[in-house]
């Protein structure tokens, strides 16, 4: 039997590739989204919907993104303004570590490269919390760079096409899955290729029940190819090894979270920010805040609780109490 490593080293062909490019291309002049950075080359505004958009579905982007740019128009304001009321607009956005590394960000860009955001990858990935697919992504979207990016839509969308079904195991680690992004990204067409890829992860090639009688790629891909040669339509073993996966995801994020550490996080931010700027709640009033019944014994969970704020810049503590930075 063949391991992942020897099938990854079966490179799609030149003829393959040019066939979806041409196919995925075409598609995209037609279908693609309408969406709000695709009309801009700000690397700034670039920069604050590719944060906006981790962990964060588009639609709840949408509203934020516009409300965020007017309240920061430009890299240098964001990164002058007082931290809590970065915050403050990010909410509810949602993982507001993600408002407080934006931030550090446009500060390091002011005092490491007099406000430019870099271009290349590498000078990128120097930026504190940038890693690998949002440089990927600034340098193709800002700059226009022939690059290739990887996030989840595009790794399952590659997967499928060129190596086939990722169940019951992807057959390609992270790193093997850029390389092979870089091996088939078209020439010059870098910006509409990652695009189209994102979009046809995200309408179509969707994680739970692909839409393959409506996609553009049907003729040229290994999945589909597999899961016909197998008879697995429409309920074989694979399809419903792709659904229960799928399935356990999809209740596992229903789940109420109201218990969660998230939640909690949430909680104490949201209960900080109806505070005057510099008033400070002691941490027991913090703790009846989040909890009705919060008791002494209460008190370990949430030092910890504030120990994981701090450290993630989203609170001040001192003795007197605590606030939003
Ligand atoms: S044919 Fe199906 S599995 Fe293949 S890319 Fe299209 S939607 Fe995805």
């Amino acid at each position: 039997m063949s391991t992942p490593a020897a099938r990854f080293s079966l490179l799609p062909s030149m003829e393959l590739r040019s066939s979806v490019h041409h196919t995925l291309l075409q598609w995209y002049a037609q279908e693609q989204r309408d969406l709000p950075w695709r009309t801009t080359h700000d690397p700034y505004a670039i920069l604050v919907s590719e944060i906006m958009l981790q962990q964060t579905q588009v639609e709840r982007v949408l509203p934020k993104y516009q409300q965020f740019l007017t309240a920061f128009p430009t890299l240098a304001e964001l990164a002058n303004a007082p931290t809590a009321a970065v915050i403050a607009v990010w909410v509810p956005l949602g993982y507001n570590t993600r408002a407080v590394r934006l931030q550090a960000i446009a500060r390091q860009v002011i005092a490491a490269y007099d406000g430019r955001i870099p271009d290349t990858i590498e000078e990128l990935l120097k930026l504190k919390g940038i890693g690998r697919y949002t440089a990927g992504a600034i340098a193709c979207f800002a700059y226009r760079k022939q690059v290739a990016t990887v996030d989840t839509n595009i790794r399952r969308v590659l997967h499928r096409v060129f190596l086939g079904l990722e169940q019951p195991a992807p057959l390609a680690n992270d790193a093997q899955m850029l390389s092979l992004a870089e091996e088939v990204l078209p020439p010059d067409a870098a910006y509409d290729w990652n695009q189209a890829l994102m979009d046809l992860g995200a309408t179509i090639c969707i994680s739970k029940t692909p839409h393959c009688s409506a996609c553009p790629l049907q003729t040229t891909c290994r999945a589909y190819y597999e899961m016909s040669q197998h008879s697995l339509f429409p309920s074989g073993t694979v399809l419903r090894q792709l659904r229960k996966v799928a399935e356990k995801k999809s209740s596992y994020q229903s789940q109420p979270f109201t218990g969660s550490n998230r939640y909690f996080r949430g909680r104490a931010v949201a209960a900080l920010r109806s505070l005057p700027a510099t008033q400070r709640l002691s941490l027991d009033a913090l703790g009846e805040q989040l909890k009705p019944a919060f008791s002494i014994a209460d008190m370990p969970w949430l030092q910890q609780l504030v120990n994981g704020l701090v450290k993630d810049g989203l609170l001040d503590y001192t003795e007197e109490g605590v606030r939003l930075p």
